[in-house]
């Protein structure tokens, strides 16, 4: 079993602000597994620090209004690469995100508000067979 990991929650600064979501439960699960980590909306082309995105519809738009679509799309894509080529069977990935939510997403009126739903990432990694877990679902007993 192998597992592709959201970057930031194993202390990489690549959340939109430019901090990161470092968890010990986490880091204290892999120690004995094997992984690799990936920042979808880094590898998308993105910058670090960036501007707030939510899902919008069909859309990914930032806080200004911008359309990011397509970068969101890289990133899911090239984060299905690696998860490929390190044949990882599972995904551990930052609930809420717009790429890595796994059940909760913001509602993209950027109010705070969550609602059901994948990001981009997620949805794609599942639609390829890969287990996709939030770091709320990993249990070290
Ligand atoms: S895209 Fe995923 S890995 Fe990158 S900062 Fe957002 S939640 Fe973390």
């Amino acid at each position: 079993m192998k597992y592709l990991v959201s970057s930031c929650l194993v202390g990489m600064n690549c959340k939109y602000n430019g901090e990161n979501n470092y968890n010990e439960k986490i880091i204290n699960f892999l120690k004995d597994k094997q992984f690799v980590i990936a920042c979808p909306e880094q590898m998308g082309g993105l910058q670090t620090p960036r501007a707030k995105s939510e899902i919008v519809g069909k859309e990914v738009i930032t806080e200004f209004g911008e359309n990011v679509t397509g970068q969101y799309e890289k990133g899911a894509l090239e984060t299905l690469k690696i998860a490929k080529i390190f044949n990882c069977t599972h995904a551990i990935l930052k609930e809420k995100s717009p790429s890595c939510g796994v059940h909760m997403v913001y509602d993209g009126t950027f109010s705070g508000i969550k609602i059901q739903g994948m990001g981009r990432t997620a949805e794609l990694l599942t639609s390829e067979s890969i287990i996709v877990l939030s770091e709320d679902e990993i249990d070290l007993e």
